[in-house]
């Protein structure tokens, strides 16, 4: 069972204090069961590799690369990411543990084979323990020079036998979020005309862009980077907006699809929707925000359910691709959505905590199914 105290916020250690002791204590009150720091001096590779909990498989997750300010700012980072996939994996009914890794670096200059098979060498010394592919500031093609090193991968292209990029697969799960939350606040799953905000243009934000305006909606997005808004503005004709200012913006759906925390103590009063559902992971800065948009009045679709469509695909690599099997699973991110907006609304809790749950739930009945003993003496 995993234990998870809902109110108290995450207190990573600082320089000068114990290290040591204080990282074993955040594990515990997550309830992580290894972290693994990699450091390679010939390419310069400095990565955390967080395994959260395996009771349902081996940990899956991707790898991040971002230019951390802070080493703890990346511990951080890993700690809930990998937590967050936990929960992910258990919801989405997979066999999958919670797992992720950051590399702390810029992924705009760092990238290099020696780092990218530095990182496959210290994977494969996790013998199938966690396996791992693309994520926030890494692709598909990056870890092409990790498989040389270890066979520990998903998401990996096509040409080299995996089911590609994940992007759109988790874009098709965020659309069903968002038809999951118009029906519950609407009754219709309907986009035409409904504004959608959208924050973050990368490689989900994008099709999700795509997606909402075949659908007839009308679309405002923002990201950081304005070459990428510049031609995305002029390929699909989306209105651009700036992202300081695109969760304030007046809209029935934000979808946040850049980073984490994007709903704190900030920007919680000045939202102006009726609905958040995107893919980024952790997008309540605690879980206590999920309580507060439930006051507010605003339907959220919890992240780690939304944002489930890209580890059930690089899952399906695992077992071998199957297309049907993929999006068949995908689709069922909208009736699991369904539930836990009712169960919350008839329990007067908010969707978040319906959601731990009944991730709860999964790990308590795989516990149970175990006992029954199954090899012979
Ligand atoms: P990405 O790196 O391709 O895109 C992220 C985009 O967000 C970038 O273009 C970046 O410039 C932009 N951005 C960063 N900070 C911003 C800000 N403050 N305002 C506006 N834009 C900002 O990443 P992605 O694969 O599209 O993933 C997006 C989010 O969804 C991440 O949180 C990721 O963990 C999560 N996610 C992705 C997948 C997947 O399959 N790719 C699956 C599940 C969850």
């Amino acid at each position: 069972m995993i234990v998870r105290d809902i109110e108290r916020k995450t207190t990573i250690v600082k320089g000068g204090e114990a290290p040591t002791m204080e990282i074993f204590k955040e594990m515990e009150r997550r309830g992580h069961e290894q972290i693994i720091f990699n450091y390679d001096k010939a390419s310069g590779l400095k990565a955390i590799i967080a395994i959260h909990d395996t009771t349902l498989g081996p940990a899956l997750g991707g790898c991040r690369m971002w230019p951390y300010s802070t080493e703890d700012a990346a511990l951080e980072d890993v700690l809930r990411l990998s937590e967050g996939m936990t929960y992910k994996a258990a919801v989405a009914g997979l066999d999958y543990g919670g797992g992720k890794a950051v590399m702390i670096a810029d992924p705009a200059q760092a990238k290099s084979e020696a780092l990218f098979r530095a990182l496959g060498r210290f994977i494969e010394t996790l013998n199938g323990r966690f396996s791992t592919g693309e994520d926030v500031g890494t692709t598909g093609d990056d870890f092409v020079y990790s498989l040389r090193e270890t066979k520990h991968l998903v998401g990996l292209p096509k040409a080299y036998g995996g089911a590609g990029d994940t992007g759109d697969i988790t874009a098709e799960g965020v659309i069903n979020a968002i038809h999951a939350a118009l029906m519950y606040r609407f009754g219709n799953t309907s986009l035409e005309g409904r504004k959608i905000a959208i924050q973050g243009l990368g490689k989900v934000g994008y099709h999700v862009a795509k997606r909402a305006l075949q659908e007839g909606g009308v679309v405002v997005a923002a990201d950081i980077n304005p070459q990428l808004v510049g031609k995305i503005v002029s390929e699909l004709g989306i209105e651009p907006a700036d992202p300081w200012a695109i969760l304030e913006t007046p809209c029935d759906v934000l979808a946040p699809c850049a980073l984490g925390n994007v709903i704190n103590e900030e920007t919680i009063d000045k939202l102006q929707c009726q609905i958040v559902a995107g893919s980024a992971n952790n997008q309540l800065k605690d879980p206590s925000f999920g309580d507060r948009l439930q006051e507010r009045g605003i339907t959220y679709a919890p992240d780690f359910i939304a944002n489930a469509g890209g580890l059930i695909q690089v899952a399906d690599e695992i077992q071998g691709y199957r297309s049907e099997r993929v999006h068949h699973q995908v689709d069922n991110i909208y009736d699991l959505l369904l539930t836990v907006f009712h169960q919350a609304e008839a329990t007067h809790q908010s969707t978040a905590t319906v959601a731990m749950h009944m991730v709860e739930e999964r790990i308590a009945l795989y516990h149970a199914i175990h006992r029954i003993y199954t090899k012979a003496p």
